[in-house]
């Protein structure tokens, strides 16, 4: 990121809400369930699987976990009653995490067991390094019993190639294969945890990527770097995979091109469909990865309205 481009995303938290929405808001499905479902119904409509994600991480109350994943129960009944082609993504921190582990335990245990019933998968996002071992510990206690849930794991990470050989050889003992979402990863890590070049990081995203093929994992390759598409597309072909042995994962809001291309190519694809009232700094994070979209804000914040541009 450029100078100017830093100093764009620093002056973000200081925008007015209304403006970040406005162009933020195709990263978001709104704030209320109905607003998520009638985005999810639109996407199923063009062929498009969505995993829904409740805004929301950090949580100060073990009354917050709990009312959160009464939220959660609200949408997967929702994804049943419509027969929606939709998941569901949770936050282990939104659940509990740091704040007790038994409590978070507890906590999903009734959400993948509501869910097994209503035969929907639940895939635990990955957060920062902090509540990695702790998140690989809880999915894997919570997989043992259930088949309906998954894991995500971050190309970035050093630790993650032996994570992943782990899981693998866990599921193993109990006769199954692992369901992955492998993506590069988004947190700002120190550099004796994760790797810092841009190179590399894709070298062992696609490395990574052969390991769960090798083993007949089932993985959400979880990018919108062209490059990266470019590697699965090519172990796919190599490993000889069916359509429905692999899928493609992006955000809500970003490249639609790319959706379209994959989609054009028969390939199976689920979109991230983020909602609720805690957008504002979801919104931000994404405009921190993309600040040509947080450029447009900020030149929008002193340009007369008469002479803006919709971009
Ligand atoms: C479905 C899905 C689920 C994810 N779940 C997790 C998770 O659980 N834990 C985690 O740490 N990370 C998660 N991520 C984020 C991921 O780790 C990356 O930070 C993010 O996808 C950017 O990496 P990239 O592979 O798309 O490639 P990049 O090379 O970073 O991006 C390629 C291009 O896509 C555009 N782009 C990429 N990301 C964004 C964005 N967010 N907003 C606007 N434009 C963008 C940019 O224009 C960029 O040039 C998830 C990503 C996806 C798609």
């Amino acid at each position: 990121m450029n100078i100017f481009d830093k100093l764009v995303v620093l002056s973000l938290p200081f925008a007015p809400k209304a403006l970040v929405k406005k162009f933020a808001g195709r990263y978001i499905a709104g704030e209320t369930l109905e607003e998520m479902l009638d985005t999810v119904r639109q996407l199923n409509g063009q062929g498009i699987m969505a995993t829904i994600d409740l805004l929301g991480e950090f949580i100060h109350q073990p009354s917050e976990a709990r009312q959160a994943a009464g939220v959660y129960k609200s949408i997967l009944e929702a994804i049943a009653r419509e027969r929606l082609d939709a998941n569901i993504s949770v936050k282990l921190t939104q659940m509990g995490l740091l704040l007790d582990k038994t409590l978070c335990y507890e906590i999903m245990d009734e959400l993948v067991s509501t869910a097994a019933k209503l035969r929907i998968f639940v895939r635990i996002d990955m957060e920062d390094s902090a509540c990695t071992t702790d998140t690989i510990a809880l999915y894997m206690k919570l997989r043992r019993q259930y088949d309906n849930v998954g894991i995500v794991l971050q190309a970035y990470l050093r630790r993650t190639l032996q994570d992943a050989r782990l899981i693998m050889k866990d599921l193993d003992k109990i006769q199954s294969k692992g369901n992955f979402r492998l993506c590069k990863g988004i947190y700002v890590e120190p550099r004796p945890l994760a790797w810092k070049d841009h190179a590399l990081i894709n070298k062992n995203f696609t490395f990574i990527l052969e390991e769960m093929f090798k083993q007949q994992a089932y993985v959400g390759i979880a990018t919108h770097n062209e490059a990266l598409v470019w590697e699965a597309l090519r172990l796919i072909d190599q490993y000889r995979l069916k359509k429905d042995e692999y899928e493609f994962q992006m955000l809500l809001g970003v490249d639609p091109e790319l959706r379209n291309l994959l989609l054009d190519g028969g390939h199976r694809l689920r979109l991230y469909v983020p909602f609720g009232k805690d957008w504002f700094a979801y919104c931000t994070r994404r405009l921190k990865e993309n600040p040509s979209i947080a450029r447009h804000i900020l030149k929008n914040l002193f340009t007369p309205s008469h002479i803006q541009r919709t971009p």
